[in-house]
């Protein structure tokens, strides 16, 4: 899915915005900040600039769920560490 790049016309944050939808320009999009409707998407620096925040937003995501995902990965691995134990 896309994320493109806004910013605002009343604060000038600049954020990013998931497009669930292949339409974007029917998308009613409000900046997070100050909630305004006035922004605008910048299309041109989103190949430019948005790698790193893209990998700041996966990072953050992955730390998000890092604890569930921790969970399952050690009940996994204990699962594992029985089946090797059976088998010795
Ligand atoms: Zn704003």
């Amino acid at each position: 899915m896309p994320i493109c790049e806004y910013s605002c016309h009343a604060c000038g944050q600049h954020f990013e915005h998931l497009l669930l939808s292949s339409r974007p320009e029917t998308h009613e999009v409000s900046c997070p900040q100050c909630q305004s409707r006035e922004v605008h998407r910048m299309l041109s620096a989103f190949a430019v600039s948005s790698e790193g925040i893209r990998e700041a937003n996966l990072q953050r995501a992955k730390e998000a769920h890092r604890p569930i995902a921790r969970d399952k990965r050690v009940s996994e691995d204990q699962q594992q560490q029985r089946i090797a134990d059976e088998h010795n």
